[in-house]
């Protein structure tokens, strides 16, 4: 599907430098970004049932910084995002509301577009639903019977099919959960640890025949609708290929989202699935994570209705490291607020600081897992500097605002 306009981004002279990111499978910090070829990301979508809100732009924007770093590191960049346009949550949302399912997740998706671009986020190359990819679902399964470890439920009514993660090779390499905490968290997210049939808890569901009432198409398997981890899987060989770079998403999905898409990504093509794994931090507002469920969400659109400078949000997310938890606050839209305007008022104003120092210290702390607020400090820096200078250095304005605008996504 399509996906958003891109933002003009500016080409600055590279930094050869590959960053280095947080490996959640290692728990080490890793060097990302292949020697030569393009970078290729995967960053696991929304499913359209409610509009972006901050925990959503969170995760996004700091995968924006991934793409720009390696983009400064002169690398090109493969981008691979789906959209889950059918599922359970979805199909409920519309049933609750009393809106066609189709129309439900095509309003979300497009509003969710239009945040992305007022955010300055870098669209990816190939933006993809589940339902335009049931037949690369299906033929993933279909190459994945072989091994043994798909199969049907011992169900006579209703025998889906489903993948025996913890029989896989690599079973638990991104989590590293022991089997208690992963049974919780498998019911908590989405999971069926109590389905009747199965071969053990943790399987999960591939492929869902047909119910009453329920959208489903046509395929070998049966007549019926993806699950939501091989969705992912499928999506991200067929446009990456196997052992891509980054595998992407929030930390809710370390367990089980990504654990299963990467065993059944090492069991179709016997290699790993993907180099990294990389999470963002969860956003919490008023005392709890901001969750559709909880409805506590802020939502990006809201914002902008009321008026608020889009880069004032982007600095609202920047401000905080990618992978820490942390509380939304109407103080930190003051203190972007504020931040953005005297990031303004040098642009307005051709006395600066020399640039050579505080574009170092920017490329720096992102090549240092992605530490966009130690990049924010390096400017707040040079913008003090800067007024209280007043010498004719018109130039180096134009350089420190032109790689936060590059690395940073922040057009002052
Ligand atoms: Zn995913």
């Amino acid at each position: 599907m399509k996906a958003w306009s891109r933002p003009d981004v500016p080409r600055v002279s590279p930094d050869p430098r590959r960053p280095r990111v947080h490996d959640t499978a290692t728990g080490e910090l890793v060097e990302v970004g292949p020697a030569d070829g393009p970078a290729r990301l995967y960053v696991c979508g929304i499913t359209p049932y409610d509009a972006t809100h901050l925990g959503h732009a969170n995760t996004y924007v700091a995968f924006d910084l991934l793409v720009r770093t390696w983009r400064d590191a002169g690398l090109e960049v493969t981008y691979t995002q789906n959209v889950t346009d059918v599922d359970d949550p979805l199909l409920e949302r519309a049933e609750a509301t009393g809106v066609d399912w189709v129309e439900l997740a095509e309003d979300q998706t497009q509003l969710f577009r239009t945040d992305m671009e007022a955010l300055r986020v870098i669209p990816p190359d190939h933006y993809v639903g589940a339902v335009e990819s049931v037949p690369l679902v299906t033929e993933l399964i279909q190459r994945l019977v072989p091994t043994g470890l798909v199969y049907q439920v011992d169900d006579p009514e209703h025998p889906d099919w489903y993948f025996a993660c913890s029989a896989a090779p690599g079973a638990g390499e991104v989590s590293h959960l022991d089997r208690e905490a992963a049974l919780a968290i498998f019911g908590e997210r989405g999971g069926d640890p109590e389905r009747p049939g199965k071969r053990d808890a943790l399987d999960c569901l591939v492929w869902r025949l047909e119910r009453d009432g329920e959208p489903s198409w046509d395929s070998p398997l049966g007549k019926g609708r993806p699950g939501w981890h091989i969705e992912c899987t499928a999506i991200a060989l067929e446009h990456l290929g196997p052992a891509f770079d980054v595998q992407g998403g929030g930390s809710d999905l370390v367990f089980p989202h990504h654990e299963m898409s990467a065993s059944q990504g090492r069991a179709a093509t016997g290699q790993a699935f993907a180099r990294a794994y990389v999470h963002g931090g969860m956003v919490g507002y008023q005392g709890e994570k901001m969750s559709k469920s909880k409805g506590n969400l802020v939502l990006v659109s809201k914002l902008r209705a009321a008026g608020v400078d889009p880069m004032a949000i982007r600095l609202v997310l920047l401000d905080h490291h990618y992978r820490s938890d942390w509380e939304y606050t109407d103080a930190d839209l003051e203190r972007a607020t504020e931040r953005l305007a005297a990031w303004r008022s040098i642009a307005n104003n051709p006395t600066a600081f020399p640039a050579n120092e505080t574009v170092q210290a920017i490329r720096d702390a992102l090549r240092d897992d992605l530490d966009a607020p130690a990049a924010l400090a390096a400017v707040d820096t040079w913008v003090a500097a800067s007024a209280a200078v007043e010498t004719d250095e018109t130039e180096s304005v134009t350089e420190v605002l032109t790689l936060v605008d590059a690395l940073l996504g922040v057009r002052v």
